[in-house]
């Protein structure tokens, strides 16, 4: 492998840069300090990153670097930079969730994610930008301002976790983790031009990131390929103690993630996610078909299946979810939780709750927290909770009865390239259409990813294939995913609007 350690650092992938750690090809410390000058050069344009934490990297990378000068064998993430949505707690940074309410919050302790990472020696380079405790599709409801597209600083890099995907996009960390609630995690990747992976729920620990809907949110990687997604999924994986809703789960594959024959591959095209739907960019649409030709031309039977509930699944998630909400962000009150505004001594503690939530929380969040509460009240909950619940069962059965006929359901990720800064800020209903393709996944607790296809015709913007697959089959849409790369191949592309690596 000649050129294997060749061209600038920030171009290595994770299994690279780790080999080259653990060979002594060069050290963390070097990786570290590479990542963190690209830091410091690309993303004043971009604002992938809240808060990037240099000296205590560049010690985590040093100790690496004591530890295997003394011998000892490293871990399957040595030395890699890693990105950490701002959701989820790293200890002794800041975590805010990108709201003003958290402002000046310091986690206490790693969530269980994050010490993984760190245990196969995996270094936390920084905290990124999101939409505010994860709502919203293009990190413009971050308090601390938006993330730029790297393919287009003018354009949004979709949400929630649009600064970890823009990190990775930009080559600013070659692996990130994201929060996926509804989408965002595959949403942005798509929109950035990377992959991600929403794991089976139950997968992967969520103790230690910010709640914003229970049942729905997963943790989960995103990288520059299915293949690194793999690998950060296998440390990622397992039961935690301290999550009661994690699982041990059926085991995932050792080794680094085999492509799958296409012959054998059964792909699913829901007929609700078929041709151009209203609101869809047809550039994406056509795209997503050539690629589907592509695959049934190198073996793989696209077959056709009906889950007429797709259609409800942006109304059903968009009361779940905002109950779910409701409730998890009642806590912070300025009392219990969170930053208290200004206290008179005319208040009583109802206007003090209520001064420190409007003062804390963001329009979007405010709007969630209404619709939540209005929800679950007394003589609504029939009509709403209660219904979409039976929406959301319904759903997950149609979705398993799809998943017994084929290893996948397969459509776009996201019906739009990203959008320009703005476009959608005023009409939170656009906004939530945007998540059509991807929340009956976290509806149905199932696990899917998104890949980068072919570009976009005229804008050349990335678009995002979703894979959809069983419970606990990540391995298997994840070695899909890795054929159809293989399939699509060419140099590695950068985003266009940043200097390259
Ligand atoms: N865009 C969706 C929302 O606003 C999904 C967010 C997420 O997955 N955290 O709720």
């Amino acid at each position: 492998m000649a050129d294997e350690f060749s061209g600038a650092i920030t171009t290595w992938d994770a299994s690279t840069i780790a080999r080259a750690v653990g060979e002594g090809v060069c050290t963390a410390e070097a990786v570290t300090a590479a990542h963190l000058q690209r830091i410091a050069a690309i993303d004043p344009q971009v604002q992938a990153f809240i808060h990037v934490d240099t000296s205590r990297a560049l010690a985590a990378a040093q100790a690496i670097d004591a530890r295997r000068a003394r011998g000892e064998k490293l871990g399957p993430l040595a030395g890699v930079p890693v990105a950490v949505k701002d959701q989820i707690a790293v200890a002794g940074l800041p975590q805010t969730a990108a709201s003003k309410i958290l402002q000046g919050y310091i986690a206490p302790y790693d969530a269980t994610a994050v010490a993984l990472l760190r245990a196969a020696d995996a270094v936390v380079i920084g905290k990124t930008n999101q939409d505010e405790f994860g709502m919203g599709s293009s990190t413009e409801n971050s308090a601390w301002g938006p993330t730029h597209n790297p393919w287009d600083l003018q354009r949004i890099p979709g949400g929630s976790s649009g600064g970890s995907a823009a990190a990775v996009a930009a080559a600013l960390a070659p692996i990130a983790l994201g929060t996926d609630t509804g989408g965002s995690i595959r949403q942005p990747a798509a929109l950035c031009g990377v992959s991600g992976l929403k794991p089976t729920y139950g997968r992967v620990s969520r103790y230690g990131a910010i709640a914003f809907a229970s049942s729905l949110d997963q943790i989960g990687p995103m990288a520059r390929s299915p293949a690194e997604l793999a690998l950060v999924l296998q440390v990622l994986a397992g039961l935690d103690p301290r999550d009661a809703t994690s699982e041990q789960g059926p085991a995932l594959a050792s080794g680094p993630l085999i492509a799958a024959d296409l012959q054998g591959v059964r792909l699913g095209v829901p007929v609700q996610w078929r041709g151009v739907r209203e609101g869809q960019d047809p550039g994406v649409a056509a795209q997503v078909q050539a690629t589907l030709v592509q695959l049934a031309t190198a073996g793989a039977k696209i077959v056709e299946v009906d889950v007429p509930l797709l259609d409800a699944s942006v109304a059903c998630y968009y009361v779940v979810a905002t109950a779910e909400a409701s409730a998890n962000l009642a806590r912070y009150d300025g009392i219990r939780f969170g930053r208290r505004a200004a206290w008179t001594a005319q208040a009583t503690v109802d206007e003090l709750y209520a001064s420190s939530r409007a003062q804390g929380f963001g329009a979007e969040v405010q709007r969630r927290i209404l619709l939540g509460t209005y929800a679950l009240s007394s003589g609504y909950y029939d009509a709403f909770y209660k219904k979409a619940s039976q929406v959301r069962r319904l759903l997950t059965a149609q979705l398993h009865a799809a998943l017994a006929q084929c290893d996948a359901l397969v459509g776009p990720t996201s019906p739009q390239c990203a959008w320009p800064l703005g476009a959608r800020t005023q009409e939170p209903m656009a906004m939530y259409l945007m998540d059509i393709f991807t929340i009956s996944a976290n509806l149905a607790g199932l696990p899917a990813l998104s890949l980068p296809v072919l570009p976009h015709p005229t804008s050349g913007l990335p678009i995002g294939l979703q894979l959809l697959g069983a419970p606990w089959a990540e391995w298997r849409i994840l070695s899909i995913a890795k054929a159809i790369s293989d399939l699509q191949p060419g140099p590695q592309r950068w985003p266009t609007a940043v200097e390259a690596p």
